[in-house]
């Protein structure tokens, strides 16, 4: 087992861990712990939320959670020899949940704190809780599923340059002054509020680790959100980036400053529900390497990725289809965001065919190996997005042919709701 050099503690609260926790991107972090290029090392993490959500069956804690302090994460750790223009080689060997601790939940969030991806359809919060067999996973609130997961962190990243933070934070604000680009895009009527269009930096809440606390203050100011990925990589949330995967990481500070957390023991593409993954606190182990000026030598400023090549075999889709038209019939032009959500709803639809819940089908989507595609971007005016759901992942036959034997029958249970 590698040396852990980043500890949590999930009995205590965020800012009383062993090791510092982060929940910002800043360039000044001190690192928690420094490792050498060829090193192995395991990294302990809370989840997202820093344990806000307990293992019970009331949705009260998605409800009220308090988004500023999120995402909680761990480092950063400096690896030796890093200079600005090094690619960071990272290999993510194995993670996985603690032995007294096999569960993780899925959130779907109220529309005025968080929201989601269909949030205009599904405005409450609720709440699944997902227990882990070895590499299995089922939920006592989503009946008859049962699947391996493609465990893997939602975030991963360097620390950014003073420099490029600035880009962050003026390429933001300029976005939220400007507006949304797509009026038609946004459902007026069934939302009180205007939903942001990007996070500015949130001076409240902010944990940097072991900065002095006189630094903290005016850091606060700048540092970014860890919501979006960025050139760092960052919330990439891709649900391949499992077991075996290698991320090659531009290096922007001296020492690199890496920082993960955010795992997901399973995820479907999209991680629809906002906080859409089967969320977890646990133990990561990575080994790290350096590829001096890899920035210019790989020709890319940006992360790049290889999955590795653990997959659950599933090969029996059902596979459903979404264009930019959205639900009042109105067309847009090219709206792969639209197109998504048009899929996403024709597959919960049809899944309560089988008894399921609309939120459990919302739940289904989030959290299984869901394969979402862009199928065709060039056919005017229309993107044609696929969503493409594992039928190996149910108890029962979700196939069109089998639907008049399977349709409506038995209970799945329910999702959890405030109590
Ligand atoms: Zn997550």
């Amino acid at each position: 087992m590698p040396e852990t050099v980043f500890e949590v503690d999930t009995d205590e609260p965020p800012d009383e861990q062993p090791s510092p926790i982060v929940n910002r991107w800043h360039p000044d972090v001190p690192p928690a712990a420094s490792v050498e290029p060829g090193e192995s090392f395991r990294m302990e993490c809370l989840d997202w939320t820093g344990g806000q959500v307990n293992n019970d069956d009331s949705a009260n804690d998605i409800r009220d959670m308090a988004l500023d302090p999120n995402h909680h994460l761990s480092g950063p750790i400096e690896v030796e020899g890093a200079e600005p223009g090094d690619m960071l080689v990272v290999d993510i060997l194995d993670l996985g949940p603690w032995p007294d601790r096999e569960w993780g939940f899925t959130g779907i969030f109220e529309q005025d704190n968080g929201g989601g991806f269909l949030t205009d359809h599904f405005p409450n919060a609720r709440k699944t809780i997902w227990d882990f067999d070895g590499v299995y996973t089922h939920s006592r609130h989503v009946e008859d599923v049962r699947f391996p997961g493609l465990a893997h962190p939602g975030i991963i990243g360097t620390a950014p340059s003073h420099d490029l933070l600035e880009t962050w934070n003026e390429r933001e604000r300029a976005l939220i002054d400007r507006g949304p680009e797509d009026e038609t895009a946004v459902n007026h009527e069934t939302r009180e509020e205007e939903p942001p269009l990007a996070l500015p930096p949130e001076p409240n809440d902010v944990l940097l680790g072991d900065m002095d606390e006189d630094e903290v203050e005016e850091a606060a100011e700048k540092a970014a959100r860890t919501i979006p990925p960025r050139e760092n990589a960052g919330n990439c949330d891709i649900k391949n980036l499992s077991r075996g995967s290698r991320v090659y990481i531009p290096v922007f500070v001296e020492g690199a400053n890496l920082i993960t957390g955010d795992l997901h023991f399973s995820q479907g593409d999209g991680e629809i529900t906002f906080c859409g993954a089967i969320e977890f606190a646990g133990w990561i182990d990575l080994k790290v390497d350096l590829i001096k000026n890899g920035v210019e030598e790989m020709g890319t400023d940006h992360a790049m990725f290889k999955p590795g090549y653990q997959d659950p075999n599933f090969s029996d889709y059902v596979v459903f289809e979404g264009y930019s038209v959205d639900e009042d019939g109105t067309q847009h032009y090219k709206n792969s965001t639209v197109a998504m959500r048009r899929a996403c709803l024709d597959a919960i639809e049809y899944l309560t065919n089988f008894g399921y819940t609309r939120e459990q089908a919302y739940f289904i989507l989030s959290t299984v190996p869901v394969e979402s595609r862009i199928a065709g971007i060039v056919d005017l005016p229309n993107t044609c997005v696929t969503v493409s759901v594992p039928n190996e992942v149910f108890d029962i036959d979700i196939d069109p042919d089998t639907l008049a034997e399977e349709a409506s029958v038995g209970d799945r249970g329910d999702v959890a709701k405030p109590s």
